[in-house]
Order: C-alpha cells, then sequence, then structure tokens
C-alpha cells in the first residue's frame, strides 16, 4: 500500500466525464454528442498537416509568433494580446492556476461548463456555482454572488449545454461591476456559430479585468489537435505565458491551425451548413411538441416532458446507433443535447425522434 498523500481537494476532483461514441452491439453510429464539426477540418489545415510532418524532428515555436499573428490579422486582434494553448482547456487552466489558489473562489454559473470546477479544484481553490434563470446566465446573481475571496468568474457565452447567449450589454454590465480584484473569463468557444460575433473581444477591450477564450474544436473541426486561444491585456498575457510550458503546442498543431484560421471561406461553410441544419432540426423537434431555446451554437438543448421521457428518447436513439448527450448531470434532466450534423444525420436523427413520439 502506498504511503503518498495527494495534495488536500485532489480527490474531491470528479473525472470528467465524455460523451459515448459506441454503442454496444451497433457497429454503425452517428455521433452528435460531443459538439464536433459534421465536415471535419478545413482541407487547407490537413494539407498543412501534411506538409509540417517532415520537420517533426525539430522542436517547435514557443511563443507561437505565426499562429498568433494569423489569429490577430483575422480577428483584428493584437498578436502580443494572444496566448495559444493545448484547446481552451489549457487557457482556462493557466487561468485560474495562474490567479487562484487555496482559500480563493472561482464562480461559475449553473449549466457552466464542467471543466471549471475541475480546474478550480486542481489549484486548489473553490469552486462555487451559481444559479442561472431559465437556462440563461443571472448577471444580477452571479455579481451578487462575488465576495473578498472571489478570484476568477466564468461565463461561457454561447452557453453549453443550454446553447442560450448573453447580450453584449449583459456581459458589459457583468464586467463592469465586478471588483477590481476579479477577472472575467468569456469563453466563446461556440462564438463563431453567429455571424459577426466578436466572442467577447470588445468586452475585454473595454475591461482590462477580462479575458476571452476561443477554440479551434468546435467550428474549425479540429478538436483531435487541440489548440485554443486567449485574448486579454498584455498584464494578463504576460502572466499567463509564465504558467505555459514553453512547447506546450506541436508543430503539427501549429502549422494546421494555422491554416484553418486563414481559411474563413470554410468556416463561413460550415456555420451556414451549421444554421441550416439546425433550424431543420428545431422545426422538426417543435412538429412533435419539444420545445428548445433559440440555439447559438452547434448543438441544440431539446426540452423533454420530463427525465423519464428523455431517458426512454436516448434509449431508443441508441438502439438506432445514434449517440446524444443527456444532461442531466448538468442540472437539465429532462434536457438532451444534440450536436447538428450533416444533412444525413440531422434527418436521421429527426426521423428517430419523431418515431419515437408517434410510436410504431
Ligand atoms: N468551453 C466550452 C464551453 C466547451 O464546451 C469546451 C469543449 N467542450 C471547451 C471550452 C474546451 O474546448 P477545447 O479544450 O477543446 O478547446
Amino acid at each position: 500500500m502506498t504511503q503518498l498523500t495527494p495534495q488536500p481537494g485532489i480527490m474531491d476532483i470528479a473525472l470528467y466525464q465524455s460523451g459515448k461514441s459506441h454503442v454496444a452491439g451497433v457497429e454503425k453510429v452517428i455521433k452528435l454528442s460531443a459538439n464536433e464539426n459534421p465536415f471535419g477540418p478545413s482541407p487547407k489545415a490537413i494539407a498543412a498537416a501534411t506538409a509540417a510532418a517532415p520537420g517533426l524532428h525539430r522542436y517547435p515555436s514557443t511563443d507561437h509568433a505565426s499562429l498568433r499573428a494569423a489569429i490577430g490579422e483575422v480577428h483584428g486582434l493584437d498578436p502580443d494580446r494572444l496566448i495559444c494553448g493545448v484547446g481552451s482547456d489549457e487557457v482556462l487552466q493557466f487561468i485560474v492556476h495562474a490567479y487562484a489558489g487555496p482559500g480563493d473562489e472561482v464562480l461559475y454559473t449553473e449549466h457552466g461548463f464542467s471543466m471549471y470546477p475541475i480546474l478550480a479544484r486542481m489549484a486548489g481553490a473553490t469552486p462555487v456555482v451559481v444559479a442561472e434563470a431559465a437556462r440563461r446566465v443571472d448577471v444580477d446573481a452571479l455579481l451578487a454572488a462575488v465576495n473578498d475571496r472571489t478570484r476568477v468568474v466564468f461565463l461561457t457565452n454561447p452557453g453549453n449545454p443550454t446553447s442560450t447567449m448573453l447580450e453584449e450589454a449583459e456581459v458589459m454590465r457583468l464586467a463592469a461591476g465586478l471588483p477590481d480584484h476579479v477577472l472575467l473569463v468569456v469563453d466563446g468557444a461556440y462564438a463563431e456559430f453567429n455571424e459577426g460575433f466578436d466572442g467577447g473581444a470588445a468586452v475585454v477591450d473595454a475591461h482590462p479585468n477580462a479575458i476571452m477564450t476561443r477554440t479551434f474544436s468546435k467550428i474549425y473541426g479540429l478538436g483531435g489537435l487541440r489548440v485554443g486561444w486567449g485574448y486579454a491585456s498584455r498584464a494578463i498575457i504576460d502572466v499567463l505565458n509564465r504558467v505555459r510550458q514553453p512547447f506546450n503546442l506541436s508543430t503539427l498543431a501549429l502549422a494546421t491551425a494555422e491554416a484553418a484560421v486563414r481559411d474563413q471561406d470554410y468556416v463561413v461553410f460550415c456555420r451556414e451548413q451549421n444554421a441550416k441544419w439546425r433550424a431543420y432540426l428545431v422545426e422538426e423537434l417543435a412538429a412533435v411538441g419539444i420545445p428548445c431555446d433559440p440555439s447559438h451554437t452547434n448543438f441544440i438543448l431539446a426540452r423533454f416532458a420530463d427525465q423519464d421521457e428523455a431517458e426512454a428518447c436516448d434509449a431508443h436513439l441508441q438502439s438506432q446507433g445514434l449517440i446524444v448527450r443527456k444532461v442531466a448531470g448538468y442540472g437539465i434532466p429532462n434536457g438532451l443535447r444534440i450536436t447538428i450534423g450533416d444533412e444525413d444525420s440531422t434527418r436521421a436523427i429527426a426521423a428517430a425522434i419523431r418515431a419515437f413520439k408517434e410510436g410504431p
């Protein structure tokens, strides 16, 4: 028996639960559970990965200058105010690591991304959950929960698994209402699904204690590559770089993400497809009496009569090889989160849910 003792709080960390990708006994599945892009990455990104492979004997760039320049150009942001990480998960980890520790509180909202409390505990800080109002972030409740120990406030906008979005004025009101010792994190993992939306960049520009995080895992179809980024003041970026490992992003990750962000035509294509099939699915579900909040993401949250019905529908979908995400663990017991797929998979899930509701 080992005498080793983990640091206090480590054993309180609940392991992250990722979505299913297999169904026992079903050979061919349609996976609509992880908000992945059904079209995969841009062909230009794949070509860049192949082109970068011969250079793999060299260590990668430590400052990510080329990728930051590309992101800066595309988004109109100062590259010196950008930081890149192994998925936005790692950028979120830098933030909590650098700004919160034992005795400090990290706030997040009721249906917020499940990594926030995990990251808080990894840093030895205390995660504090704040109620939402009908699956929308409640700015007043968040502000009321802030105290002297609060160090970080997480806002997912648009939300996951809610798919709802706070308007910019509300995010500005939150940022303006926070005291100077609190950092606001605006997590824009799903920002690109909203044409013209800046993901929170204007909030960062208006408030020095704010950071925006973004990812290549969603609209760019590069969840397997693990690249995300953050935008904040130079002072915050300087702090975060001190807790970043020098070679955190691989040569392949850097080259592929750079080509992906430069291919905005592909992003437009993916956003348009998402909007089209999302509208179709929402309409199909409404026709069989299943409501969804207006979605600003690449998934919808289907709300069933109760948890029993949601679970029965999930079981029915699984029997057809359709994998969606149950969200009872995220405080929405009657919900199923369904990623928007391509035409075939969207038509397939709509038909399967209709069959479930209408019976054989
Ligand atoms: N934030 C939100 C709201 C997410 O849903 C996810 C992925 N599920 C992430 C951050 C992390 O994404 P990644 O680490 O792949 O960039």
